[in-house]
């Protein structure tokens, strides 16, 4: 813009220069031609009253270098020329500055020369003896005054074009300096700007704003989709149609156990497995495609979706599901059914069997009584199971159809060992009940169930004439339960196991003990779901101790977040 200024200002004054100089030379031109028309007229004067006194012999006196003096007579003959012989000239009556003279008294004409490029004024006066007097003074063309002034003309302009060099240059700097000076940013502070721009700034303040809200609301955006993408658990990749990451959280580096990705990277430098290039291929190629994954212990699910525009595919969304617990579910879940239905198969076998028999007339009716008791041993095995079964399942979903209250553990386990008391006679097992009153917040019932089931246990694996001891107390941590037995003991390495569904140590011994091998189960249930946890130490053959535990905490609120 200073340059384009600058070259303007340049070649403004150039031309005004150029053209001034042509006015110039065309008024000095004028006012020359005035100036000699005026000469000429004076100096006819004074040679006309030189004449008159002294006749012809004061025209040879004179110096007439500059000017052409031409005598003539009335009748046009030339009596003397200061140029020219007068003999030698012609008539002179038809030259209108002569005839002008006859008549007025003078007369004037201008001739003027091609070749010489200059202009002749003549100036004729009428003398009193009816003579005319002409002079003659020449005035150079524009050309030759042009020609004449040229080095002086060639130095004023040179010394102009240096002035309006720099003249131009400092302007064009000057105009630009406050332009180059307002700050884009806020030309809203800038008081120093021309007014000629305020329209334009005003439009820039307006853009400005325009933009910044823009730029506000897409901040707005990436941080909304940065939060929502970060505090995903699930990973979250954009890839572009060459697999390149576009976009991704952390949880998808950390999910495929990669180093944080470059954007821009290939995809497969995170993962190259088989699973995540036909996810990748399948998005790409325009459909949604669904792969699981297995890294390390864990499994994941890999959901790809192509993003198309107009119709093209441009690029894909990849998400990276964890689905290791999902899975673990379904394994026990179909391990459970095969369990549960094998554990009722077996009685409900049995049951169909002795049935059948006495069906069949194969039972002498002496023995029916036995086959009938048998038949109800199995039936109350298969009550207890399925009441074992609906138990958990219930804990399983949190669906207990009973309120929370305050229950005291040392009662409700005073009230169990009254009930075991015959089963605990029966092996001549000295039950003791230790401790004090703890208040815990929980389902009466399922509390029940929880230490019914450790008790039961205690004396179904006891020896003859052992013990089971009930501890109940309260300290500054929380509230313990312990159930302590002198029973058989769990070996090391099965004891972190006894809590699994249908898992028994002695499958045989369980069986005839009647158990469902969903005790335990339920007691670690029970106890998660009052916010306890349940512990097991034991040593072969000389007994076991289990222990519930309430944190100071979850006796108040029974295990429910608040
Ligand atoms: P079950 O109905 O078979 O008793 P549980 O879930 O109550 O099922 O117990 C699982 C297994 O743990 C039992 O089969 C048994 O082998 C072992 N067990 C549980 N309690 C005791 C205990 N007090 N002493 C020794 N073994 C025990």
């Amino acid at each position: 813009m200073t340059k384009r200024i600058f070259r303007a200002a340049f070649l403004v004054s150039l031309i005004v220069l150029l053209l001034s100089m042509i006015l110039l030379l065309s008024v000095l031109y004028t006012h020359f031609g005035r100036q000699l028309r005026s000469d000429l007229e004076n100096e006819a004067g004074f040679i006309a009253q030189g004449l008159s006194h002294e006749g012809s012999a004061y025209l040879e006196e004179l110096d007439s270098s500059e000017r052409r003096i031409t005598w003539i007579t009335a009748s046009g003959e030339v009596l003397y020329d200061s140029d020219t012989a007068a003999a030698a000239m012609e008539n002179h009556a038809d030259r209108p500055e002569f005839q002008a003279a006859l008549a007025n008294g003078s007369g004037e004409a201008a001739r003027y020369s091609e070749t010489l490029g200059q202009k002749t004024l003549y100036y004729a006066l009428l003398l009193a003896d009816g003579s005319v007097l002409r002079i003659a003074g020449t005035q150079s063309g524009v050309l030759a005054l042009l020609i004449d002034m040229v080095p002086a003309v060639m130095l004023i302009l040179a010394a102009a074009m240096l002035v309006s060099l720099v003249l131009a240059s400092r302007a064009a700097r000057r105009i630009v300096e406050p332009i180059n000076r307002i700050d884009l940013d806020h030309p809203e502070m800038d008081d120093e700007a021309y007014d000629e721009l305020a329209p334009l700034l005003t439009r820039i303040i307006h853009q400005n704003e325009t933009i910044r809200e823009q730029m506000e609301g897409l901040r707005r955006k990436q941080q909304e989709f940065t939060a929502i993408t970060e505090n995903m658990s699930e990973g979250f990749l954009i890839l572009d149609r060459h697999a390149k990451v576009l976009s991704f959280n952390s949880a998808a580096i950390s999910l495929l156990g990669a180093v944080a990705s470059e954007e821009n990277a290939s995809v497969f430098t995170l993962n190259r497995s088989k699973a995540l290039r036909d996810a990748v291929r399948a998005a790409l190629s325009g459909q949604a495609c669904r792969r699981e994954l297995q890294l390390g212990d864990k499994d994941y699910q890999l959901l790809a979706n192509p993003v198309r525009r107009d119709a093209e595919c441009v690029g894909m969304v990849l998400l990276i599901v964890d689905i290791t617990e999902k899975k673990e579910w379904e394994r026990l879940r179909s391990e459970f059914t095969a369990n549960v239905s094998h554990e009722l198969k077996t009685p409900l076998t049995s049951i169909s069997g002795f049935a059948e028999i006495i069906r069949n007339n194969m039972v002498q009716p002496q023995d029916v009584p036995r086959f009938a008791g048998k038949i109800y041993d199995e039936a109350q095995r298969l009550i207890s199971l399925v009441s074992d079964i609906i138990r958990l399942s219930q804990l399983d979903e949190e669906a207990i159809p009973a309120e929370k209250v305050m229950v005291d553990l040392y009662a409700l386990a005073e009230h169990v060992l009254a009930n075991l008391r015959d089963a605990a006679a029966e092996k001549h097992i000295t039950c003791r009940l230790e401790g004090c009153a703890a208040l815990v917040r929980g389902v009466p019932e399922i509390l029940e169930d929880m230490i019914y089931n450790l008790c039961d246990n205690g004396i179904r694996y006891n020896r003859e004439n052992g013990s089971l001891t009930v501890t109940v107390s309260e300290d500054a941590e929380g509230i313990r339960l312990t159930v302590a037995d002198t029973g058989i003991g769990i070996p090391a390495a099965k004891l972190d196991r006894v809590f699994e569904r249908f898992y028994r140590v002695d499958k045989s011994r369980s069986k005839q003990e009647g158990g469902t091998g969903l005790g335990l189960s339920i007691v670690k249930h029970a106890a998660a779901y009052h916010g306890a946890v349940v512990q097991a130490q034991s040593r072969l053959d000389e007994g076991s101790v289990f222990t519930v535990f309430w944190p100071q905490k979850a006796t108040k609120d029974g295990g429910e977040e608040k």
